[in-house]
């Protein structure tokens, strides 16, 4: 590799989308009728848990039914040759990253695969349902709900990310809207050089030194492959 390089990497519901699982925006139209973004609300949950909690043992059960794809395979390479220097910063909620192989992966809207009790306060890994409402592991009550940060809370581990974006010599963003914050805001936190990897420009497009557009499947393994000989500028 032709140079030392700490790179923090955004990824976002783009990334997954040709592994088979829709982003919120793409003209995927409803579920069940409702708009996907109006059932990953607080309020949502507190009007009709049911229905919210049916929602994600949907989506959780779909991610047995799909695979990582290129994108998410060459970060686990990139990862392989940089170690501790690469940071993925994820607003997904699958685990097709680490399926891939990436082992440092920061979820800063939480797992589909995680249970949180909000009795006890304990988290569980989790594959089956919830809408069933199940007994928390640890202390028995009927109160688990997805690990997920729904719109309106407070992301995860914004501290990690912050830290990491103010260390790392390029910051590259991928398959995002630029529309969820604070994610939407890490370009204008990141020091160093910024790379924007989208199949359009996102709404922040302009705010990246260079924004390339494609699927993540052919732009991912490309970039990675650029890092990887030291062909490009990072
Ligand atoms: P988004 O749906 O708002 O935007 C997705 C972006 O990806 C768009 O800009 C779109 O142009 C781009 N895109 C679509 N297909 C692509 C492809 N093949 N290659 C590259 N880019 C592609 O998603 P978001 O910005 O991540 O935010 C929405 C919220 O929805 C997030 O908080 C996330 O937690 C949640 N979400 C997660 C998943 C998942 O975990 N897989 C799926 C849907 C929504």
């Amino acid at each position: 590799m032709a140079r030392h390089t700490r790179i923090v990497v955004l990824t976002g519901a783009g990334i997954s989308a040709e592994s088979g699982l829709p982003t919120f925006r793409d003209a995927n139209g409803l579920w069940e009728g409702h708009d996907p973004m109006q059932v990953a609300t607080p309020e949502a949950y507190a009007d009709d848990p049911d229905l919210v909690q049916r929602f994600y043992d949907e989506r959780r059960a779909a991610l047995s039914r799909v695979e990582p794809n290129a994108a998410h395979r060459a970060l686990a390479r990139l990862e392989a040759e940089l170690g501790d220097d690469l940071l993925v910063v994820t607003q997904n909620v699958d685990d097709l990253h680490e399926r891939a192989g990436s082992r440092r992966v920061h979820h800063v809207h939480g797992r589909l695969r995680s249970a949180w009790c909000t009795t006890c306060d304990e988290r569980h890994d989790w594959s089956g349902p919830l809408a069933d409402r199940p007994p928390c592991p640890a202390c028995g009550a009927a109160t688990l709900r997805p690990d997920i940060v729904w719109f309106g809370e407070l992301p995860y581990g914004m501290d990690v990310v912050e830290e990491a974006l103010e260390h790392c010599d390029l910051f590259v963003s991928i398959g995002t809207s630029g529309l969820v914050y604070p994610a939407a805001a890490f370009v204008h936190w990141a020091r160093g050089a910024t790379l924007e990897l989208n199949l359009e420009p996102s709404a922040g497009a302009t705010d990246f030194a260079e924004s390339r557009t494609g699927p993540a499947t052919r732009l991912v393994p490309a970039w990675v492959g650029e890092v990887l000989t030291g062909s490009s500028g990072r």
